[in-house]
């Protein structure tokens, strides 16, 4: 029996339907998923005569490469398609689901790329960097920021805002928003979310930039272009988490807030 699994950003502006059987889950840790995504990308995928648009409103597409296009919300910023031309296949992040799919991880892509504040094989390194100064971007460019480093605790939240927006689960690490030198913001968008948190994303390419809560400033981890100096500390809103998720890195988890 085939089922059908319905997907969408977080603003409701997208949505979308996927009919089964969807591939396993592949995690993306190259330059380009860590941007957009603001920590590592995931993805399952389907023929795309299997793919359907079902709201598009606020979708938008960005040549990231050569090779593909990625879809994203331009009201919320979510990360939701990744589309290689000429190969028939969509790429869709299991994140924007709303309900459970079942799917097991089995590939792991570009792990070599991956950041100094986590390890795709367990526990984070402990990283010599400290650089005093993070240099951050989104994909396109059009939002380029620097502030003081080094990072510090790197916090991972699975609640199901940032399950939306990133396409898994966020990373960020709390900064002084009055210390970011801003060196372009013509892409700079803001999202006022369902929780009281307004997110910051690239309008032109739908990266994951920052974000402020009850007054406190975070950045998002990968939009980091080079070392962060910092490191993945806990996990938080686990009770929020999706079946697919569950880490297994040994750092404390947190149901809630710690
Ligand atoms: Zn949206
Ligand atoms: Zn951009
Ligand atoms: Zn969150």
């Amino acid at each position: 029996m085939t089922q059908t699994y319905h997907g969408s950003c977080a603003c409701g502006g997208v949505a979308f339907a996927a009919t089964g059987p969807l591939r396993a889950i592949a995690e993306c840790h190259c330059g380009q998923c860590r941007r957009t995504s603001g920590h590592f990308w995931a993805a399952t995928s389907v023929p795309e005569e299997r793919f359907q648009a079902e709201r598009a409103e606020t979708l938008r597409w960005f040549r990231s490469s050569e090779i593909a296009e990625r879809g994203f919300c331009n009201r919320c910023g979510a990360s939701l398609l990744w589309h290689p031309f000429g190969e028939g296949t969509m790429h869709m992040a299991p994140g924007a689901f709303d309900d459970p799919v079942g799917l097991p991880t089995t590939q792991v892509l570009f792990p070599e790329d991956a950041p100094d504040y986590y390890s795709v094989e367990g526990p984070p390194h402990a990283g010599p960097a400290a650089p005093e100064r993070l240099d951050c971007a989104c994909l396109c460019g059009k939002v380029r920021f620097t502030l003081p480093g080094p990072a510090g605790e790197i916090t991972a939240c699975h609640c199901r805002e940032c399950r939306k927006l990133s396409g898994l689960y966020s990373a960020s690490f709390e900064a002084d928003e009055a210390t970011v030198d801003w060196q372009d913001r013509s892409g700079l968008a803001t999202w006022d979310g369902l929780t009281g948190i307004t997110h910051g994303f690239c309008r032109n390419c739908g990266s994951s930039l920052w974000h402020r809560a009850e007054g406190i400033f975070s950045i998002e981890a990968g939009a980091v272009t080079g070392p962060t100096g910092g490191r993945l500390a806990r996990h938080v809103h686990m009770s929020q988490s999706a079946d697919y998720d569950q880490p297994d890195d040994g750092l404390p988890c947190y149901p809630d807030l710690p």
